[in-house]
């Protein structure tokens, strides 16, 4: 089974964007195991399907990465993906959608800090400018956000990203075609391992904070993929309820 994890805070307060330094570091420990094969984000399509691997990616550039995670990968040869939003970095998560989901509000990387790790070794991927919900945007509002921060990471680390993160996991067809232009990949928010034949543009990603404690050890098994499937239905039941 091959599937990208998405990571966002390493903070205590249980909410649904963060883990613990605790339940991280037993993360780390199994992916040092080497059991499943790590590789980086936009690699990770042309491992063949039969295979056990997987992407890490963080979303957002909490200054908790530079702190507790990246040190872990760094010391352990782990590749990462980085999403920032480029126009945001040095301020904190405050785009809205935060308090009524008991989500934290706290500090973002400076790009300062962004740019040391990056010389250490640390992929970046372009998290929009200003972390919009995308669909809303018009056309020259949209190219901005999506060539604008490939533009500011290229400009502040000379190396241009690869990959997108819908900011919300929110988009259209439109945004889509966007991201095309300016990157081999974009991934989203849907809870699913990789397909066979996969959209590079629409890659689904898994949610560690679902597979918190000893849960990622059984990765690719049965149980593991049925974990999946309820998490994912438990999530469309929610959001019917939502409406
Ligand atoms: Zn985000």
């Amino acid at each position: 089974m091959r599937g990208i994890l998405t990571y966002h805070s390493v903070d205590p307060s249980g909410s649904a964007i963060s883990i613990s330094e605790h339940e991280l570091r037993q993360h780390i420990r199994f992916f040092a195991s080497r059991r499943v094969q790590i590789v980086p984000l936009e690699w990770l399509h042309k491992v063949p399907a039969d295979r056990d691997a997987l992407a890490i990616t963080f979303d957002d550039g909490f200054q908790n990465f530079a702190d507790l995670a990246w040190p872990l990968l760094e010391h352990n040869d782990l590749p990462v993906t980085l999403f920032v939003p480029t126009e945001r970095l040095g301020g904190r998560n405050d785009w809205g959608g935060t308090k009524h989901k008991g989500i934290p509000e706290l500090p973002l990387m400076s790009w300062e800090t962004v740019a040391k790790l990056v010389e250490h070794g640390l992929t970046l991927g372009s998290h929009s400018r200003t972390h919009p919900h995308l669909e809303t945007l018009d056309d020259a509002r949209l190219e901005r956000e999506l060539a604008g921060s490939a533009e500011d990471i290229e400009k502040r680390t000379g190396a241009r990203p690869k990959a997108l993160c819908y900011p919300f996991g929110t988009f259209d067809e439109r945004c889509v075609a966007v991201a095309k232009k300016h990157y081999e990949v974009a991934v989203t928010t849907e809870l699913a391992a990789l397909p066979d034949a996969p959209d590079l543009h629409r890659l689904p990603r898994l949610d560690a904070y679902y597979w918190r404690g000893d849960g990622l050890e059984r990765w690719g098994t049965g149980s593991f993929r049925r974990r999946i499937a309820f998490r994912a239905l438990a999530r469309r039941v929610r959001a019917t309820l939502g409406r």
